[in-house]
């Protein structure tokens, strides 16, 4: 972990079961449903939620499955966030200039949305309010654990304000959920191997002349994948994967050019795009550390592993860990921390992890490759996929995970068993 100077002395003492390092989306949602539940929880955030300089509720907009709907209902937290969520009725997949294209239909699959688009800022707003009324837990923000020690008996480490404030921590286990880049993670001594797309995600806010009608468009460009996400209000969340050469172009773009840019690899399904929002990026990384557990310490979302966005299931299976963790530790018999209980969420986990962790490599992998043959097969394959109803059923069941045992909570159950 990064030291600090050391200014002062440790002058407080706290001791907690669990204590969560990142209290980003995956990290708040842990908070919360552990609330109430007996387990005493320390949740550690370095940036408050409503601060500009937040990287988790920044101005992104987060594509939620229904199985996430489902915990964030059990959170209590999904009555505030509905009134600005888009229903996605129809997702509409196809390969730029050829002809395979695919569309899925939340009618014909049987439920009344295919999945929910929100602000990450109205999440961040809606977990950390619930936060501040929850049982059991105690907030630390803004504040940096510093000087981690892990051993098999507990974890200790020191918080830092960043005003000289300091407090001593003693804790039966650390979660780490504090992103991709994670320093619980290298504490812990857990590798993680890192893979670099070549990508940029230029991502910005678009109104279009025709309404929504709740369609997401996700399509392939040589460049990289395009998604365009309906919103809340009618205008587009434009989330444009491309090479880091034409991502600087694209940025440095004035809003008509850029308008004109997008047109034209969008094509005109949604009508002329008319108005932009200020542009944002992010590369994109493949990062999966090595094990999700170690000594007395749990990795769970980014911290565990960060994806690619294109298929809009990030975060998705990192409230999945969150959820499934909660489960796990509100139900424990004895010691949070204990190695057989950790062993049993990482290995639950596992199959959801991996499936999904594939899935969004291979697709990203699969579009990208420009081989002879392989775009005609890929055509095919969206073409068979759009005529082949247990294919396109699989595809939506993408929502409830990959595999391996579901939390209650996802599937609308409390997270304790009684
Ligand atoms: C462009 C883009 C679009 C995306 N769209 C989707 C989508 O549609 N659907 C989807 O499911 N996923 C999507 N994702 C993925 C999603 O954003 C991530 O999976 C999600 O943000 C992970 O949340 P997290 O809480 O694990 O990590 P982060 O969001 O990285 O949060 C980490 C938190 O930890 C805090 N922190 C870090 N270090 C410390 C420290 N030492 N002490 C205290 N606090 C600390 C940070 O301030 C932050 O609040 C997208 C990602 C990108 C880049």
């Amino acid at each position: 972990m990064a030291r600090m100077a050391d200014t002062s002395t440790a002058t407080a003492a706290h001791d907690t079961d669990v204590a969560i390092i990142g209290g980003g989306m995956v990290g708040a949602s842990l908070a919360l449903g552990l609330a109430g539940t007996g387990v005493r929880v320390l949740l550690i955030e370095s940036t408050p939620f409503d601060s500009a300089a937040q990287t988790s509720f920044d101005e992104r907009t987060t594509a939620l499955g229904n199985a996430s709907r489902r915990i964030f209902s059990g959170l209590g937290v999904w009555d505030t966030i509905a009134p600005a969520a888009a229903a996605i009725r129809d997702i509409h997949v196809s390969d730029a200039g050829r002809f395979g294209f695919s569309r899925l239909n939340a009618r014909e699959q049987g439920v009344d949305a295919l999945g929910y688009v929100v602000a990450n800022r109205i999440i961040g707003a809606a977990l950390w309010g619930a936060l501040t009324r929850a049982p059991g837990i105690t907030l630390r923000v803004p504040a940096r654990a510093e000087d981690l020690d892990i051993s098999p008996t507990g974890v200790g480490f020191t918080l830092g304000d960043g005003s000289g404030g300091r407090e001593r921590v003693t804790a039966r286990l650390v979660v780490a959920a504090d992103g991709a880049h994670s320093q619980v993670r290298v504490a812990a001594g857990i590798e993680a191997a890192v893979e670099d797309y070549e990508q940029i995600a230029v991502v910005a806010n678009v109104a279009a002349e025709h309404a929504h009608h709740g369609t997401a468009y996700e399509r392939f460009t040589p460049a990289g994948p395009l998604a365009v996400l309906p919103l809340r209000d009618g205008t587009y969340a434009v989330i444009w994967a491309c090479r880091p050469a034409q991502a600087q172009e694209v940025l440095a773009l004035g809003e008509g050019a850029y308008l004109a840019s997008l047109q034209a690899q969008f094509g005109w399904r949604a009508g002329r795009f008319v108005r932009a929002s200020r542009r944002g990026s992010y590369p994109l990384k493949l990062t999966r550390a090595a094990s999700t557990v170690a000594t007395r310490t749990v990795l769970i979302g980014n911290a565990a592993q960060a994806l690619h966005p294109v298929a809009g299931q990030g975060f998705n299976l990192g409230l999945r860990d969150a959820a499934m963790l909660a489960e796990v530790l509100a139900n424990a018999q004895g010691d949070v921390g204990a190695p057989q209980l950790l062993r049993q969420f990482s290995d639950w986990r596992a199959r959801d992890r991996e499936g999904v962790t594939r899935f969004t490599d291979g697709l990203v992998k699969l579009f990208a490759d420009t081989r002879p043959g392989v775009p005609l097969l890929r055509n095919l394959g969206l073409l068979m996929f759009d005529l082949a109803p247990p294919a396109k059923g699989a595809l939506a069941r993408v929502s409830a995970g990959f595999g391996g045992p579901a939390p209650r909570l996802a599937r609308g159950l409390p997270v304790r068993h009684v």
